[in-house]
């Protein structure tokens, strides 16, 4: 039996649960067994005026507080959220359909340490004191942006709240935040627990709904800036309707990253940098190097590994911390996949493993792998989101570094390899924004994480997520007389 969890309102705004059933029915689905564990309801246009408006009115008097006091407000936050991490990964794991295995490591955790981070930066937020010529000198003042709007994928949903509201927050900036529609829960409890933890009532709001409310927000001309995280479509789209306000935006998109094993690569811990980079979350991670370049004198050892490794697959209920592999997030997401999988079969690729959707309730896909993938198949060109490998074999470096450039994604890059000047050279010509030596899909919060050409604008965490959250005034002081030539 699914437990059901029933939030008390749909939205969270001015410091409260707020609720409309006016707004369009939206059912919440548990995707390991497809049954409904919660109803909530789209945000009306009245709901999102509420919003925008509590966060106007929140704003100012956050930005006028000392970088100390808005930092302790964010740590406070991190500490409730690690206290009751478990709690939040049972929402996270019954909304997301990813492993208890998983979210108790990777949601309210990585949230957390957003929250830590950004609020232990608030306190150095500054400008700078630039000398200039004849006594005269120019200060910076780093000021926030004003009302930020915040829109989310399902894969991450309470991190991609934190990692959004934490760097927005420190800064001096209120925030309304959209949620994906097939993961609305977590955002809600990521709010009571900013309310809770002493920001004032509008700093933080959540309001639910799809693709127009998050429109209404990229538009709303009391919007200074837009976050975004989602597919490239969806980036494009976003990011002109902020263009055509003149808006700030950081967008985290998509990818189809490059995994590449040298010959001379520690074979088990490239097998395991591919299953994280692959089927870790069943494969819907934004950073996923699912195209896994195999030198060909290591090819049928790595596959051998791979597949033996895979035995160790374990699914079931996601609530059960044995299991390890969860189901992908929705019917819609299942048969997208499915339909990339036969694309992969017609095309010519070898199957190696998996491939096949399990013969149960909920949405959930074996973890599959394909060799002998060539270039231009639409497995090696088209983000998937889902749990398929596409194998690709290579004979140099020069090779593999053009071939793996050769998309118009550039999210991340990783690099197998004992041999330490090539690791370093070959990443220095892959064009990604976020990559891995001997490693993949580590994102610590003091890591700037974002991509290049189509996956991307912007970074979130480091420090670099300052830069987009905050904008410079520059004062000019003249000690001097002013001369003008009449
Ligand atoms: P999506 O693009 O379908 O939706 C993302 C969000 O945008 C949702 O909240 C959706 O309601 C909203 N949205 C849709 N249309 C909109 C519009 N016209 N205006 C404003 N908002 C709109 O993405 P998804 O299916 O939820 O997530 C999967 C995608 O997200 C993948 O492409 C994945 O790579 C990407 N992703 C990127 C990162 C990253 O950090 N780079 C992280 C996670 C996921």
């Amino acid at each position: 039996m699914t437990k059901t969890i029933q939030p008390a309102a749909s939205h969270h705004v001015g410091g409260a649960p707020l609720e409309d059933t006016a707004g369009a029915e939206m059912p919440v689905i548990h995707p390991a067994d497809g049954r409904v564990i919660a109803t909530l309801h789209a945000a009306t246009p009245a709901v999102i005026d509420r919003a925008l408006e509590s966060a106007r009115a929140a704003q100012a008097d956050w930005a006028a507080r000392s970088g100390t006091e808005r930092g302790r407000v964010l740590r406070r936050a991190a500490d409730i959220m690690r206290d009751r991490n478990r709690a939040l990964s049972e929402i996270e794991t019954l909304d997301t359909g990813k492993p208890l295995q998983e979210t108790l490591v990777a949601d309210a955790t990585s949230g957390a340490d957003a929250l830590e981070y950004f609020g232990g930066l608030a306190a150095s937020l500054a400008g700078q004191h630039i000398p200039l010529g004849g006594g005269d000198w120019a200060y910076t003042v780093r000021e926030p942006l004003g009302v930020c709007a915040g829109i989310g994928a399902w894969n991450y949903p309470t991190q991609i709240a934190c990692w959004k509201a934490a760097p927005a927050l420190a800064c001096g900036n209120a925030m309304v935040f959209k949620p994906s529609e097939e993961t609305p829960l977590s955002a809600l409890e990521v709010a009571a627990i900013l309310t809770e933890a002493g920001a004032p009532p509008g700093l933080f709001n959540v309001v639910q709904g799809a693709g127009e409310v998050g429109h209404a927000l990229a538009t709303d001309p009391r919007v200074a800036k837009v976050s975004l995280t989602g597919s490239v479509p969806t980036g494009r789209k976003v990011y002109a309707a902020a263009a055509e306000g003149l808006k700030h935006v950081t967008m985290e998109l998509g990818g189809k990253s490059p995994l590449i094993v040298f010959d001379d690569a520690e074979i088990e811990d490239a097998v395991g940098g591919a299953i994280l980079g692959n089927f870790y979350s069943t494969g819907q991670i934004c950073s996923n190097g699912t195209r896994v370049f195999l030198h060909r004198a290591i090819r049928d050892r790595f596959l051998e590994r791979l597949c033996a490794r895979l035995e160790g697959v374990r699914t079931g209920d996601p609530l059960d911390e044995s299991v390890n592999y969860g189901p992908m997030i929705s019917a819609r997401q299942l048969e997208i996949v499915q339909g990339y999988i036969a694309k992969g079969l017609e095309e010519g690729a070898r199957l190696v493993t998996g491939g096949r959707r399990l013969q149960r309730e909920g949405f959930w896909l074996e973890p599959t792998v394909f060799a002998d993938v060539a270039d231009d198949m639409t497995i090696a060109r088209e983000e998937i989101f889902g749990p398929v490998m596409s194998v690709l074999d290579f004979d140099d470096e020069e090779e593999v570094v053009a071939r793996a450039n050769a998309t118009a994604y550039g999210l991340s890059a990783g690099v197998f390899t004992r041999d330490m000047t090539r690791a370093h050279r070959v990443i220095g010509r892959l064009e990604a924004g976020t990559c891995y030596v001997n490693s993949y899909n580590d994102a610590p919060v003091e890591m700037p994480f974002g991509g290049v050409k189509a996956s991307g604008v912007g970074r979130e965490n480091g420090t670099a997520a300052i830069e987009h959250y905050s904008q410079l005034k520059s004062v000019y002081v003249r000690m001097g007389r002013v001369e003008a030539p009449y």
